[in-house]
Parts: structure tokens; C-alpha cells; sequence
């Protein structure tokens, strides 16, 4: 009997923005997915690769699970789901990409007197990433409570929700929208290509590959 091919199995976030820059990504690598024909599973005939596309929240479960082998999510998705679990102890970031730069940063109501973080001791502050935001208050000894929101993070100040928000941060142009002013950055993220630990030698092989041409498009593009 013939033994099943060996596939490595990449995770990607469907639509968003991390999503485009991934498949190009990937098709600079030879990895063509085809446009507007994108099933949740695609198969590359040139490598022996398929592609899951999933919300980039699911990317590093889905890595960890043994699912996916690797993924492309930001490191601001892959800290706030593996802080304090078992899940981050099979994770490693196998490479940073360099694309879809954000921070995460805390943002009050422009009226509200802001000079050093002592000022927000005892606020509630709106946000989706609870435990970034928890592990940044506790490294400063503030006491001030995460409260967690799905999204619109930005508009809990004025309904009176939370006293302020700890959200991603790109132009500022929403904050400024919303009435609020950037006080403190808390993280700075790129898009990262996150793999689980123990890949078996014939997966790893396949990574290698990738890895070698992800390499060869960053220096054609310097
Ligand atoms: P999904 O539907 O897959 O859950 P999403 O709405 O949670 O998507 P996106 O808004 O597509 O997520 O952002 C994906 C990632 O892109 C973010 O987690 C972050 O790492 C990065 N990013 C870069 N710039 C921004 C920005 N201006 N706003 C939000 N995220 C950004
Ligand atoms: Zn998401």
C-alpha cells in the first residue's frame, strides 16, 4: 500500500488585514491560490501544501490543536490567546514578516488630565485583548480593570461603559474620530508565521522550503 503523502497544512485568516499581504505572501512563493475562487480549503499542485482559511483568531488554536502545522496571524492575536495557557507551549514564531504593523495602546477621553499611568489607576478600560492589557497594568502595579469587548471598543467612553480603551492603534484617524487621545503604546505587532513545535521530519522539510523562498522574496524586495 502506498503511504499517504506528507502535506503541510498552512493557516490563514480569510478576509482582513492580514489576508492579502498572506496570499501574496504565498504566491511569491509559488503558492498560488486561486483569486476569488477561495474554497476554505485550497491545495497548491506545486508544493505539497494546503492552505485553511479561518478567522485569525482560530490561527494559533488551530496551529497548537496540530490542525494546522503554520500560520500567519499578528503577534497581538498570538500573545492574547496563548498569555497563562498550555496552548503557547506548543507555539514557536518561526519568523516575523513584517507586514500589518499596529500597536496595542491605551487611549482616554481627550478631556480627561493625563500625565503618567498613575492616572488611570482605578478606570475601567474597554478592550479586546484583556489580557495583554491585565499583564501590562500588573507589570506596572496599576490597579485598573479590563473590561472585554468583542469590538467598536471605541465608542464604550462615551455610553459611560468604561472610562477609557486599550485598543489596536494604526493612524490614530478612529481614535481622533471617537474623542480620544493615544496615552500609552502597551505592545508593538507585526504579522508573524507562528508553527507548532514538534513537526514531524518529513512537515519540517516542507517548512524549510517555504522558508527558504519567504528569504529569497524579502531580499529581491530590499
Ligand atoms: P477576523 O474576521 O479574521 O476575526 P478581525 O476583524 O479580527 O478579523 P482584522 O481587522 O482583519 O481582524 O485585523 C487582523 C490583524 O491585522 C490584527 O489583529 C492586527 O494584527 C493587524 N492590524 C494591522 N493594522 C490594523 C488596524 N489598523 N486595525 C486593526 N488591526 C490591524
Ligand atoms: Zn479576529
Amino acid at each position: 500500500m502506498k503511504n499517504k503523502e506528507t502535506r503541510l497544512n498552512i493557516a490563514l485568516q480569510k478576509s482582513g488585514r492580514l489576508s492579502e499581504k498572506s496570499f501574496e505572501l504565498l504566491s511569491k512563493c509559488g503558492l498560488e491560490l486561486a483569486q476569488g475562487k477561495r474554497s476554505l480549503i485550497c491545495r497548491s499542485q506545486e508544493l505539497p501544501v494546503d492552505v485553511l482559511l479561518l478567522r485569525d483568531d482560530d490561527v494559533p488554536t488551530f496551529v497548537s490543536e496540530g490542525v494546522c502545522d503554520i500560520g500567519i496571524v499578528g503577534q497581538n492575536v498570538l500573545l492574547e490567546e496563548t498569555l497563562g495557557t498550555k496552548e503557547g507551549e506548543n507555539l514557536e514564531t518561526v519568523m516575523e514578516l513584517g507586514f500589518s504593523g499596529c500597536r496595542l495602546s491605551i487611549a482616554l477621553p481627550k478631556e480627561k488630565e493625563y500625565n503618567s499611568l498613575e492616572d488611570i489607576k482605578g478606570c475601567k478600560l474597554a478592550t479586546t485583548y484583556p489580557k495583554i492589557l491585565q499583564n501590562f497594568l500588573d507589570k506596572n502595579k496599576i490597579n485598573a480593570m479590563a473590561v472585554k469587548m468583542e469590538g467598536s471598543v471605541e465608542i464604550a467612553p462615551s455610553l459611560g461603559l468604561a472610562d477609557g480603551i486599550c485598543d489596536i492603534v494604526s493612524s490614530g484617524a478612529t481614535l481622533e474620530a471617537h474623542g480620544l487621545v493615544e496615552v500609552e503604546k502597551i505592545f508593538q505587532s507585526q504579522a508573524v508565521l507562528v508553527g507548532r513545535k514538534n513537526m514531524s521530519v518529513e512537515k519540517r522539510a516542507i517548512l524549510v522550503t517555504i522558508l527558504e523562498r519567504i528569504k529569497g522574496v524579502r531580499a529581491a524586495a530590499k
